[in-house]
């Protein structure tokens, strides 16, 4: 089956395929992945999916609490969206912005939510500097480039908004503070620029979780699809092959690559979207002098439907945007072009600049647009980052370790409120398709 070509929400499961043919495969070699299971065995915890989520919650449970635990991953690590991803280490997750926050739970929780995503990126700094993960990260700084008048304004409300809660680390920056220190961007009416941010190579960090969960003791199973949880109140077995696990907690960390059906407390509850990106061959030193980008800073605009970049160390640029609604559209012209033209809108110059890799992966999105990490009756799940899971998988995971341990974690809506159900599940994509004409139309007439 072609890798394009796997939905989570047509197929029942995600043994589907190889690794997507992203730049990141192509800066390393892999290990070997760890065998399946071979004979019966019994955990405290067992968790399904080896991303970012599932190997940290993984190492926290072993490393912080002693508590025995395996992941299971049905392909190799990295087949989901932890390794195709941008590399983009944000102080963020969803799609809420912080205003929104404080009109529905008010400033406390607002700010408690600000405070779980620092501690996000700061636990995703230390994890590195601690076990010399070498993910190559770059300089620090997250621009958020305005792409009209309108969300300019809204910018700027934002940076105001966000100093109200205490922080100093954010900058309205004008369109020519924009082009003296950063880019000459032809889209741009502005920008928000905030001090914490930064890129990373994902599959070097990802291996990097890899090799801390096995030295902390986690048992790790590769191309061990877990096809079947049969549960009772106190334990459950999961059967992966001819081979069953038996585990006192199990916890769902396949996100988007979830079975189409896993368990009721998440099945229908989330939408898995496509995002597509691509990486440029090298530009020379004139090119990129001619682009007018003088930063390696990760950059995202405000549209609806967002494009995000970044400048790789080896001079190429990354460029990613939303993908096809169904997975089988995905190898149509028509979203490689898409990203294109994004590009040379922003850098006219590189109007035909050729591509080395181009690859699309699937993110989850919740109804309410923000992560839930719950446990209810030794059933855990952590889903839903809304396409902004590489930093804040870090403090999940930390937290749902917490919960497993019976320790209280924060009393906010991103570990207290389960996923809510999707209206008419059965017909997300075509409520996804209605969505993209919506805010293709807004993005465009702002
Ligand atoms: C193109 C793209 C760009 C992105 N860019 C960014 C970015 O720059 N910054 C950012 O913060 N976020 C980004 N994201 C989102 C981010 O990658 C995800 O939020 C994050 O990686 C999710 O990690 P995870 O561990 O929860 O899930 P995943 O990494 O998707 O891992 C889930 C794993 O579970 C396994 N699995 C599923 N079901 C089973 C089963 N039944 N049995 C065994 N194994 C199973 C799958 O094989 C998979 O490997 C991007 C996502 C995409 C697709």
């Amino acid at each position: 089956m072609s890798p394009n070509y796997y939905d989570p929400l047509t197929h029942k499961n995600c043994q589907a395929s190889g690794y997507a043919p992203s730049y990141w495969a192509s800066t390393i070699d892999l290990p070997l992945p760890c065998s399946a299971p071979k004979t019966n065995a019994h955990y405290d915890v067992a968790i399904i999916g080896g991303g970012f989520s599932g190997l940290l919650t993984a190492y926290y449970l072993a490393r912080h609490f002693n508590i025995s635990c395996c992941v299971l991953e049905a392909n190799q690590v990295g087949f989901g969206a932890s390794a195709r991803n941008a590399g983009f280490v944000l102080k963020g997750s969803g799609r809420l912005s912080y205003p929104q926050m404080a009109k529905k739970w008010g400033m406390d929780v607002c700010k408690g939510i600000y405070d779980e995503f620092s501690e996000a990126v700061t636990r995703v700094e230390s994890l590195i500097t601690d076990h010399n993960i070498d993910c190559q990260p770059q300089a620090k700084g997250y621009l958020k480039i305005a792409h009209n008048h309108k969300a300019m304004q809204a910018l700027k409300a934002q940076a105001s908004f966000l100093k109200q809660l205490g922080t100093h680390d954010t900058q309205f920056l004008t369109t020519s503070e924009l082009e003296q220190n950063y880019m000459y961007n032809h889209q741009a009416f502005g920008a928000m620029r905030m001090a914490d941010g930064f890129g990373v190579n994902p599959l070097k960090l990802l291996l990097g979780y890899r090799e801390i969960a096995l030295k902390a003791g986690v048992t790790l199973y590769e191309n061990a699809l877990v096809s079947k949880v049969d549960s009772t109140p106190h334990q459950h077995t999961l059967f992966v092959n001819d081979i069953s696990i038996s585990a006192n907690n199990v916890v769902y960390a396949g996100n988007a690559y979830n079975n189409k059906q896993s368990h009721s407390l998440i099945n229908n509850r989330y939408l898995p979207i496509l995002s597509s990106i691509l990486v440029t061959r090298p530009l020379t030193e004139e090119e990129l002098s001619q682009t007018g980008i003088k930063t390696h800073q990760v950059t995202m605009d405000t549209r609806t439907l967002k494009y995000y970049y970044r400048l790789l160390p080896d001079k190429r640029i990354l460029f990613g945007g939303r993908g096809a609604v169904f997975a089988k559209h995905q190898d149509s012209p028509v979203y490689l072009n898409n990203l294109k033209n994004g590009l040379a809108e922003s850098f006219p110059t590189l109007k035909n600049i050729d591509h080395d890799y181009y690859w699309n992966g699937f993110i989850a999105a919740a109804l309410d647009d923000m992560p839930h990490i719950c446990l209810q009756d030794n059933v855990g799940y952590i889903l839903g980052y809304c396409g902004a899971g590489v930093s804040f998988s870090a403090q999940a995971a930390f937290r749902m370790a917490q919960m497993l341990a019976k320790q209280t974690v924060p009393d906010l809506p991103l570990y207290q409120t389960p996923l809510p159900y999707l209206p008419f599940a059965k017909f997300r994509r075509f409520g996804q398709l209605a969505y993209y004409q919506y805010a293709q139309v807004k993005d465009k007439i702002g």
